[in-house]
């Protein structure tokens, strides 16, 4: 689950984080009156950004700064509405405007392969860390935490130092830490400050200070340990998700779209992963990963399937169900509530062992609706990549 920026910097903000004060307005009136505080505390200028989970806002125009109450509003206006990489901007947010001294890159990440979490640092911030990646890899410091006794004191003052942050470890070194801190606190995948940046700021008797502070925020959660966290749940911006993800949710399935034609519905994970398998080396391509969980009730068995048919490249569908806790009766009127409510013509193949197969055999075959029951698992699968083969 990917955090707007306003959500991402309050996580910021729990772990100690330096962040600039900021707002969010739905409206051009409210970026006003939001402006117009910042400007009357004391800011020269205000930014006023786009919030939309897709990155290089500010190259796509969905960052601009404004000088004035009027001129927030007007920029307000014309960020409100613009479509960014396909999405339409529903949310800005309000900052006094960092005056940025120098923009430095920042991130805790996840690293599935390491099992661990990796810091990674540069002083060239403010751009896309892949295209520094390309052109210059040896201006990213990258170091993993220690898996039980987390990030290591010496290993925070080695990024700073490799940053460029050398003559400011004293207060880098606890950003660099807090980013870590962040990530394991929310059970982050990622969270990434770019830019972070050194800002001078000119106190009202003139004195002028620098200091780190996080100008952006982008943090991914785990959705798998989303459960230890309900009050982040609460961020999820339903907005910018697939529907078909949201319903799919809703209704407690794991539901992956994938490229294919074969609809799969299957229970249990395990066996959901062997069917792809089998599809694959039968010569087809599954259209979705689709767990509909132990004990499915008829009405979950007949969600699942309007969800496999929103999907308008599926041209069969392939059952394969594993009776234990879920029982092959239920499953079987859950297909044929399904089949009546099915608006688009769909050949499917089912199979179902175990828990009360013969019954569900007995109201398939009563139903006399075509739905085809395959003897084996193998059978199954080879008939199904024939149907989407015929349909192709
Ligand atoms: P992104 O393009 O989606 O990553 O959005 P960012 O929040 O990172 O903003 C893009 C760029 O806008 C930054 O790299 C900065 O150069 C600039 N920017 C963002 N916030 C401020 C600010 O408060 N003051 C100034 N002067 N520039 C800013
Ligand atoms: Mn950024």
């Amino acid at each position: 689950m990917k955090l707007q920026e306003y959500a991402a910097k309050e996580l910021l903000v729990r772990a100690g984080l330096p962040v600039p004060p900021w707002s969010v307005a739905d409206t051009p009136a409210e970026a006003r009156s939001q402006a117009a505080a910042y400007l009357a505390a004391g800011a020269d200028r205000v930014v006023i950004k786009a919030q939309v989970l897709v990155g290089g806002r500010g190259k796509a125009g969905g960052v601009k700064l404004a000088a004035t109450a009027d001129e927030a509003e007007a920029v307000a206006g014309a960020i409100l509405g613009m479509d960014i990489k396909g999405i339409t901007v529903r949310r800005v947010l309000v900052a006094p405007a960092a005056d940025i001294v120098r923009e430095y890159y920042l991130a805790a990440v996840l690293d599935r392969g390491a099992r661990r979490i990796r810091i990674m640092g540069s002083a060239e911030g403010g751009v896309e860390i892949e295209q520094v990646a390309e052109e210059d890899p040896d201006a990213i410091v990258s170091l993993l935490a220690h898996p039980h006794l987390g990030l290591l004191d010496h290993q925070a003052r080695q990024v700073a130092f490799a940053m460029g942050l050398g003559d400011r470890w004293k207060e880098a070194v606890p950003v660099i830490r807090g980013v870590f801190a962040a990530a394991i606190a929310n059970d982050a995948d990622l969270v990434e400050i770019n830019p972070l940046a050194i800002v001078r700021s000119v106190e009202p008797d003139g004195t002028v200070s620098e200091s780190i502070q996080a100008l952006d925020a982008k943090v991914t959660l785990d959705d798998s340990a989303l459960f230890r966290h309900p009050d982040l749940e609460a961020l999820r911006d339903l907005s910018e998700e697939d529907p078909v993800d949201v319903e799919a949710r809703g209704l407690g399935l794991s539901f992956i779209r994938l490229e294919g034609s074969i609809g799969c519905m299957v229970n249990g994970a395990g066996l959901a992963m062997a069917t792809m398998d089998l599809v694959k080396r039968a010569g087809g391509e599954p259209a979705n990963f689709l767990d509909i969980g132990g004990g499915a009730k008829a009405d979950k068995v007949a969600a699942a399937m309007r969800l496999i048919l929103s999907d308008a490249s599926v041209q069969v569908i392939l059952v394969n169900i594993f009776g234990g806790i879920a029982r092959g009766d239920e499953v079987a009127r859950g297909l044929l509530e399904a089949r009546s409510q099915q608006t688009r013509d769909v050949p499917m193949v089912v199979r179902i062992v175990g828990t009360n197969a013969d019954l569900a055999a007995r109201i398939l075959d009563e139903s006399g609706v075509g739905i085809e029951a395959a003897t084996s698992l193998d059978a199954a699968v080879e008939r199904a990549v024939e149907l989407a083969r015929a349909a192709a």
